[in-house]
């Protein structure tokens, strides 16, 4: 199993960051995948962030880097997670919206469904609330590029928000980047393992 990890962004995308630029979302999101990448190779899994630039690789490019992977190796013998920030506006002002969420495609396969509901576990587990009320099932739906024009089991991840000034003091802590890496850590490991 492949495991595929993209990150949000790049340094050239406007907005995208805290009202305070303390959080830059292309920034967080490649420290977030490097780390997470480093310990799935330690563990032993096949395991490749597809945007390794720090400038932003449109989501044409991202998808295609995947499907040309999920053509080599077979879909089904890949798995892929985008990490994001959330953000409630952007105006670079503070705002209230809080929690995590982990996004499908509108129709999205039984696998992809399955893995949001394993991130969302572990995002729970680590005291992680959902953003506004939580679906029955664990995971939301939306029609975004990155999970509708990637063949294999594809999740967007939304890490808490950006212009949440509570959040963005967690998500830069060390027990913040923590909870975020090992959450998907976890999740996908237990996905590859079953
Ligand atoms: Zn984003």
């Amino acid at each position: 199993m492949k495991i595929l990890i993209d990150n949000g962004h790049g340094y050239n995308t406007p907005g995208k960051c805290s009202p305070d630029k303390r959080l830059l979302e292309w920034k967080y999101t490649r420290e977030i995948a490097t780390e997470l990448l480093a310990r799935l190779k330690a563990a032993g899994f096949d395991a490749e962030r597809i945007v390794t630039e720090d400038v932003d690789i449109s989501l044409k490019e991202r998808c295609r880097r995947v499907n040309a992977i999920c053509k080599r190796v077979g879909a089904s013998n890949v798995v892929l997670v985008s990490i994001h920030n959330n953000a409630a506006g952007s105006g670079g002002k503070w705002r209230d919206a809080t929690g995590w969420c982990g996004f499908v495609y509108t129709k999205a396969s039984s696998r992809s469904c399955h893995l949001a509901q394993l991130l969302y576990a572990e995002a729970e587990k680590r005291g992680l609330k959902g953003n506004r009320s939580v679906p029955r099932e664990h995971y939301w739906m939306k029609n975004l590029a990155i999970v509708r024009d990637t063949a294999c089991p594809a999740v967007l991840t939304e890490n808490l928000f950006q212009d949440n000034k509570g959040e963005v003091d967690f998500l830069l802590s060390p027990q913040g980047r923590e909870a975020i890496v090992s959450l998907h850590f976890d999740a996908l490991i237990k996905y590859v393992s079953e």
